[in-house]
Parts: structure tokens; C-alpha cells; sequence
């Protein structure tokens, strides 16, 4: 990370850009009030480092470190599809599934760092095991991960492929992670009433080939008249999206006037 921040920042000032802050994504949870990154299930070396005490003191830059999914939602407010927005909430579907929620203009965290974790959120009581210790979460059903151990090791886009082919196997896994990501937009829609939900990351687009039946399910589980004011976009996650989220953090963070 600092040998990539010493190369864009030279080529920065080679180009006379000047560089007001540092924005951070990590797929972690970080802690709001201390700034230290108290889990990280996909890079286990961040936890309990203080990333953007280290990076600030490195470059001498205010530096903002957050979860990723929250500069992602930070990013689709400022720059993206909610712009002018007051609410949304970003499902980002990949390996596993975070979110990112900004209300009435602010981005919330959550006491510990935890709002958001909508992915570990049980959609069937008695269901599978999940990596976290808990039995039913969303991500068993409808992540990258769940979908692929689901389908006996098949990558989810795979498994979706397969599933448009007439494969039955397939569909049943298709199936159920359409209904089960449904029904986590019903509760987001019935328990934060956002004008936005955005479904993105890297497994999104292959939602998008399916949209009609998640948003059948998410239909069947919101309240209609709350639905009825919530937009619903599933879009294809992309790396610029990713780039621009920790750019949108230090925009927030800095109070810097965006572009
Ligand atoms: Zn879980």
C-alpha cells in the first residue's frame, strides 16, 4: 500500500495535481470510534492495526480508512446513482456480501463498526452453517462464496450460466439465492425505507440476468407501499466504482466541497 501510494502521489505532482487527503476501503470492520480494524475475514493481517494512523504518518496527509462497502456506498451518493439522494443502502454481492447505508445524509457505522453486516443476517433459522459461527445467513444462500460451496464448488457465474442452460441442480441454487437476496431487500426496504438500494459487486451481474425473479421475491417480502417508494438497481460491480469509494470517504470525512 505505501509503495502504491508513493507512485501515485509522484505522479500526481508530476501532473501539478495536488492531494488534499488519503481515502482507505478494507474489507474489514473498523472500529469509528478508535479508527482500528477490529475484523478482517479476508485479510486477517489488518486486524488490529491502526492503518490510517500508519499511512497519515507515512505521507503527512489526513488519511480515512473504512470499510470498503461503506466508501462503495459513499461513492454511489456522491458520484454515482444516488446522487441527490438522502438514503441508500449499497448491497455489494461478491465473496461474501456487505453494505454500505447512508440515512438522512450521513453514512452510519453502527456503535462498533458493524451496520451494514446485512450479509450475516439469517434468512432461514434452521439453515446451513455459516463461516461466522451463525445458521442461515445471506451469504450461505446468495454470496459468491455460499452459491459456489452450494453447487460443489462451481463458481457462481457458473452456476447462473448453468442455470439459464436448463440445468435443474443449478437452478434450485439459483433459486434459492434470488429468494434469499430478495428477501434481505424486503427487510431493508420495511426497516430503513432508503430511496435506493443498489445490488453491485461481483456477483451482481449475474443477478442482473436474473432481476425479475429477485425483485419478485423482494416483492413478496416488503411492505408495498414502503417498495413502492424504494428504488431497486442491480448493477455490475467495477474497479473504478471500488477506486472512486475511498475518494468519496475523504471527500466526507474532509468536508473537502466535491467536484
Ligand atoms: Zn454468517
Amino acid at each position: 500500500m505505501t509503495a502504491l501510494l508513493e507512485r501515485v502521489l509522484d505522479r500526481a505532482a508530476g501532473q501539478g495535481v495536488p492531494v488534499g487527503a488519503i481515502g482507505v476501503g478494507v474489507p474489514g470492520t473498523v472500529d469509528p470510534a478508535t479508527g482500528v480494524i477490529v475484523e478482517s475475514h479476508h485479510t486477517a493481517e489488518l486486524t488490529g492495526h491502526h492503518l490510517g494512523r500508519a499511512l497519515g504518518a507515512r505521507f503527512a496527509l489526513p488519511t480515512f480508512v473504512d470499510n470498503d462497502v461503506n466508501a462503495l456506498a459513499l461513492s454511489e451518493w456522491m458520484f454515482g446513482l444516488g446522487r441527490g439522494a438522502r438514503s441508500l443502502v449499497v448491497l455489494a454481492a461478491g465473496t461474501g456480501i456487505g453494505a454500505g447505508i447512508v440515512l438522512d445524509g450521513r453514512l452510519v457505522r453502527g456503535s462498533a463498526g458493524y451496520a451494514g453486516e446485512f450479509g450475516h443476517a439469517s434468512v432461514r433459522f434452521e439453515g446451513r452453517r455459516c463461516w461466522c459461527g451463525g445458521h442461515g445467513c445471506l451469504v450461505v444462500y446468495a454470496s459468491g462464496r455460499g452459491i459456489a460451496e452450494a453447487a460443489g464448488g462451481r463458481a457462481a457465474p457458473l452456476v447462473f450460466q448453468a442455470a439459464a442452460a436448463g440445468e435443474v441442480a443449478a437452478d434450485r441454487v439459483v433459486s434459492e439465492a434470488c429468494d434469499a437476496l430478495g428477501a434481505m431487500i424486503g427487510t431493508i426496504v420495511n426497516g430503513l425505507n432508503p430511496e435506493l438500494v443498489v445490488v453491485t459487486g461481483g456477483v451482481a451481474a449475474a443477478y442482473a440476468a436474473c432481476e425479475a425473479r429477485v425483485l419478485r421475491a423482494a416483492g413478496r417480502h416488503a411492505l408495498s407501499l414502503a417498495l413502492a417508494r424504494t428504488r431497486i438497481a442491480i448493477v455490475p460491480g467495477d474497479k473504478h466504482g471500488s477506486v472512486r469509494g475511498p475518494a468519496a470517504l475523504a471527500l466526507y470525512e474532509a468536508e473537502v466541497p466535491s467536484p
